[in-house]
């Protein structure tokens, strides 16, 4: 299993914010801004390159999700990022799908 498959089966602790059928929202282990939220599908999808268009119905979903994450959170007004790591070069270190949500501080471009 994976590690984030891990913890959509309870196996693993984590600050859960957010449940959909096929999706869970959690807070990251090492928050990269004040709001740093992993949105992932409860199915395996290791990344996003990977996706079929019968998954893009999943997709959308987890993209609304993370806007309705931003506003309970309060950070829909000030602005916020969504990331999404695709292999090494992108910097992904879990191959199980999953969407940054940044919010709450002062984003740089171009990113690091
Ligand atoms: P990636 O680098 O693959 O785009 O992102 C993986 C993210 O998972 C990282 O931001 C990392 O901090 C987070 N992460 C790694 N292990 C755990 C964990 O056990 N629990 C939680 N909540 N996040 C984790």
């Amino acid at each position: 299993m994976t590690l984030f498959e891990k913890i959509v089966a309870r196996e693993i602790p984590a600050k859960i914010v957010h449940e959909e059928d096929d999706l869970l929202a959690f807070a990251d282990i090492a928050p990269q801004a004040p709001v740093h939220i992993l949105i992932v599908p409860k199915q395996v999808i290791p990344r996003i390159g990977e996706a079929t268009a019968q998954q893009a119905p999943l997709l959308g979903r987890m993209l609304i999700a993370a806007g309705k994450i931003a506003r309970e959170m309060g950070i829909d007004e000030s602005g916020f990022r969504i990331v999404i790591n695709h292999g090494n070069e992108g910097g992904e270190t879990v191959p199980h799908l999953h969407m940054h949500l940044l919010g709450g501080r002062q984003m740089t471009w171009p990113p690091g």
